[in-house]
C-alpha cells in the first residue's frame, strides 16, 4: 500500500467525510439531470468560493470558540490522523443552513448545483488538512502545509483558511512574516477564494519543489513528535456509529432538500 493510502485508510474521518460528502456526487448526478455542463461548471466554481468562505469562519469562529475542545485537542496532537477531520455534523448543520438559504434565494436548482461546489471543497480540504500532517509532501501542497503549520506553531491568531488565503487578507488574519512572503513578497498580492489554486500558482511560479518549509518545520519537529508520542485512540465502535450517523444524516438532508416546496 503507498503512502497516501496508508495515511487516508488511518484516518477514519477521512472515511466518514467521503462517506457523507462522497454523496456530493448524488446531488450532482441529480443536479445533471436539471443543469447543462455549462451551468454546473459555474455552479461549481461558485459553490468552491463560497466553501472557502464557509472553512474559513468556521474555523475561526466554531473550531476556535465554540467547539474549541475538539479543535484544541487537534492542536496539542496535531500527528495524530484520527482526530483530524471536521466533526462532520456541524459541517452537516452549516451545509443545511446553506442549502437553505441557498433554495429559498435561488431556487433549488441553483442551491443544488452550488452546493456540489461546497461539497468538493469539503472534501478537496478534509483531504489537504490530513496531508499537511502527514510525511506526504508534494510540492504542489508544499506551499498550502507551510501555510497551516505557520497557523499551528507560530501563531494561532492568523492562518484560518486551510486551502487559501485569500479571507485572511479580507479579515485581516493574514501572517505578516509567513516564509513565502517574506522570500517572494509579491505572492501577497497573488490570492484566489478557490481551494488550493493560489497554493499550486505559488508552487508553480516559485518553482518550490523542494522542502522549502523545511527550515521551519525542522524547528517544529521536535513539538509535534512529541505530541505524536502522546497521541490518542479513537474507540472503533465509536468510530462506526459516528459513520451510521453521519451518513444517514447526509442521507436525510438531501432527502429533505429533495422534497422541500422551492422552486
Ligand atoms: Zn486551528
Ligand atoms: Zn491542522
Amino acid at each position: 500500500m503507498n503512502l497516501f493510502a496508508r495515511k487516508f485508510v488511518r484516518s477514519p474521518h477521512l472515511l466518514e467525510v467521503f462517506g457523507c460528502y462522497g454523496t456530493g456526487v448524488l446531488y450532482m448526478t441529480m443536479s445533471y439531470y436539471h443543469l447543462s455542463k455549462l451551468e454546473l461548471a459555474i455552479y461549481v466554481s461558485i459553490g468552491l468560493a463560497v466553501y472557502t468562505l464557509l472553512e474559513y469562519w468556521f474555523h475561526r469562529v466554531v473550531l476556535h470558540d465554540i467547539l474549541n475542545t475538539a479543535h484544541n485537542n487537534h492542536h496539542e496532537h496535531p500527528r495524530n490522523l484520527r482526530i483530524i477531520a471536521t466533526p462532520i455534523l456541524p459541517v452537516q448543520f452549516y451545509d443545511t443552513l446553506v442549502v437553505f438559504i441557498l433554495m429559498y434565494t435561488f431556487g433549488k436548482r441553483v442551491a443544488f448545483g452550488i452546493n456540489c461546489g461546497v461539497a468538493i471543497g469539503q472534501i478537496i480540504m478534509d483531504t489537504t488538512h490530513v496531508l499537511f500532517h502527514s510525511n506526504f509532501r508534494p510540492w504542489y501542497l508544499e506551499s498550502a502545509r507551510s501555510y497551516h503549520l505557520h497557523h499551528h506553531f507560530v501563531k494561532e491568531e492568523v492562518c484560518h483558511g486551510l486551502t487559501t488565503p485569500f479571507w485572511d487578507m479580507v479579515f485581516g488574519t493574514a501572517p505578516s512574516t509567513w516564509i513565502y512572503y517574506k522570500k517572494y513578497p509579491f505572492l501577497r498580492y497573488l490570492q484566489l477564494p478557490f481551494p488550493l489554486l493560489t497554493f499550486v500558482i505559488i508552487g508553480l511560479l516559485t518553482g518550490d519543489q523542494s522542502k522549502t518549509s523545511d527550515s521551519l518545520v525542522k524547528n517544529l519537529k521536535v513539538k509535534q513528535e512529541e505530541n505524536a508520542s502522546s497521541s490518542h485512540v479513537a474507540h472503533g465502535a465509536l468510530r462506526s456509529t459516528n459513520f451510521v450517523v453521519s451518513f444517514s444524516g447526509a442521507v436525510l438532508c438531501m432527502y429533505w432538500w429533495h422534497i422541500s416546496n422551492f422552486v
